[in-house]
């Protein structure tokens, strides 16, 4: 275990690549580079609000106890085998080529070697402005940091392939935000996570030097990427094979996604991992009531593209634009856009796996495609609560019973009174279901386990965060810590104080179901 002050960090991107190294962090266009040294700007006072005992013991980092320690957390202290940066990307936000982007205030402090070897980046998110903030602050409320804490750790422990948290810290700071982009700016405490990933380059680190027509950097950039993060790829075609992994790494997570009920909110190409990770977490929402056309994101509407039922189809989209960046690299697009249009086989191949794995099915058969159709229509046409109904599916008896039998089996699922006709769409779907589960090769308890391990019983709610979020603004953080231990244990009955729906209270409320970018 080392100290976060007393490590030797590495820091092989700078050292790889350009950038511009003047420290100026005034609001500007950087081309031929593709980061700006930005220091973190100092807080009034940093304070650890919270610490992932088990990432910092995988990565042998010592909890901080001393202030300097802490203040890295902050931004506060920079040890001084740190580099920090900030990295410049593009993309294409909600369909529209939005030009450089970049880290507006995320700062990357330098790269951690963990005891196995292992390289992880250390960032900080709300440390301050950096060329990238265009008319922003650089920085970060408690609201959002706390979001983006708990819900990349809970991912993780989900076992959905994601961006990592070490650390929250509350900066002592009052922030200014416009919440709901309705004129009433109110100050809000200020925070700073600290997020660790193998990178955090995106799509859009790759369409930056792509539309600045920097083919020098595009090249050394895919190169270094494949060398470093796909080092199993080599020789001729490389680099082809390299964009069909991502697609495939791509098509998982959205499938993921879809398996524990997430919806992201901001699928611009910015916000599209290089290594097929959920990065950059703001408006996101688990499911409540399934519903394919919902999205979490107020600026999102009306045109919903970012809705949890588009996810896929986005994600394929903005491998469009990927591959848009890396073809002047090849000798043509041909290949290129042969890989893209299997894209959708992949991800359907996928999809119906996981939804076999989530019924308990063995494999997917002839006639399970429909069915499992007919299971994303109920659960959308009665409103019901998705994380619910798999729990209740497991319960059902080999017998399912009478109609009333079954209505009352998955009551706790619904959000609403169940009309006649609705009980009978679901009495007939679960006697076909049952009758599909006996013709399984292996036992019921065989079935129940690929269940288990498939749905999740435990889901970070938005109102749950919520009401986290309100008790630590006073102060208190009871609940904050409920969510951090039980998160950890997704699968299993030992938190069953947060097995419920979402109570009535919270389908409107704001920061419960919709939310804003802003944060
Ligand atoms: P996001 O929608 O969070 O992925 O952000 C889109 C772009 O806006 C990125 O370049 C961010 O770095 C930048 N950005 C978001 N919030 C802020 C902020 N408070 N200060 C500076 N830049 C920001
Ligand atoms: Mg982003």
């Amino acid at each position: 275990m080392q100290s976060l002050s007393e490590k030797e960090y590495k820091n092989e991107f700078v050292q790889a690549f350009d950038g511009d190294d003047s420290g100026n962090v005034k609001p500007r266009q950087t081309p031929g580079v593709l980061y700006s040294k930005a220091l973190p700007t100092p807080v009034r006072k940093v304070e650890l609000l919270a610490w992932s005992e088990e990432l910092a013991q995988e990565l042998g980092i010592e909890k901080p106890t001393d202030q300097k320690d802490i203040d890295i957390l902050g931004g506060n202290h920079v040890a001084p085998s740190m580099y920090p940066y900030a990295a410049c990307y593009a993309g294409h936000q909600f369909g529209n080529w939005a030009g450089q982007l970049g880290d507006g205030r995320a700062i990357t402090l330098g790269e951690w070697v963990a005891p196995d070897g292992k390289s992880w980046e250390l960032q900080l998110k709300g440390a301050g402005l950096t060329p990238y903030s265009r008319r922003a602050d650089g920085r970060a409320v408690l609201r959002s940091s706390v979001r983006e804490y708990l819900m990349s750790e809970a991912m993780h422990y989900l076992g959905v392939p994601t961006t990592r948290a070490l650390s929250l810290v509350s900066t002592g700071d009052q922030v200014l935000r416009d919440m709901f982009y309705n004129g009433n700016p109110a100050f809000e405490p200020g925070a700073i996570v600290m997020r660790v990933a193998p990178s955090f380059l995106r799509f859009g680190s790759f369409e930056m030097p792509a539309a600045r027509r920097e083919n020098e950097n595009l090249q050394k950039l895919v190169d270094w990427t494949i060398d470093r993060y796909y080092p199993h790829l080599q020789g001729e075609g490389r680099i082809l094979a390299w964009f069909k992994e991502i697609m495939e790494k791509t098509a998982a997570l959205m499938v993921e996604w879809m398996r524990v009920g997430f919806v992201h909110g901001v699928m611009n190409t910015d916000n599209m991992s290089i290594l097929g990770l959920t990065i950059d977490y703001g408006p996101f929402s688990f499911l409540d009531d399934y519903d394919p056309d919902f999205t979490p994101n107020t600026t999102d509407l009306p045109g919903r593209r970012y809705a949890f039922g588009k996810q896929a189809s986005i994600a394929y989209w903005n491998l469009g634009c990927l591959a848009s960046a890396i073809a002047p690299l090849l000798p043509g697009t041909e290949e290129l856009v042969a890989v893209l249009e299997t894209y959708s086989d992949i991800f359907h191949e996928k999809y119906y796996a996981m939804m076999a794995q989530k019924l308990g099915l063995d494999q997917v058969k002839e006639g399970d495609q429909e069915l499992i159709t007919r299971f994303t229509d109920t659960l959308y046409t009665l409103n019901l609560d998705m994380t619910i109904l798999f729990q209740l599916l497991m319960d059902l008896p080999e017998e399912v019973g009478t109609e009333a039998e079954v209505t009352a089996h998955f009551q706790d699922s619904f959000y609403r009174e169940i009309e006649a006709g609705e009980r009978a769409t679901l009495f007939t779907l679960m006697q076909d279901y049952a009758t599909r589960l006996k013709a399984n090769t292996g036992t019921r308890e065989e079935a129940k386990d690929r269940m288990r391990k498939a749905n999740p019983r435990i889901i970070l709610r938005n109102y749950l965060l919520h009401q986290a979020i309100e008790e630590l603004e006073r102060g208190e953080n009871k609940l904050f810590l409920k969510l951090q231990e039980a998160m950890k244990d997704p699968y299993s009955r030992h938190h069953d104080e947060l097995f419920a729906k979402r109570p009535d209270w919270a389908s409107q409320k704001a920061g419960c179901s919709m939310l804003s970018c802003s944060s």
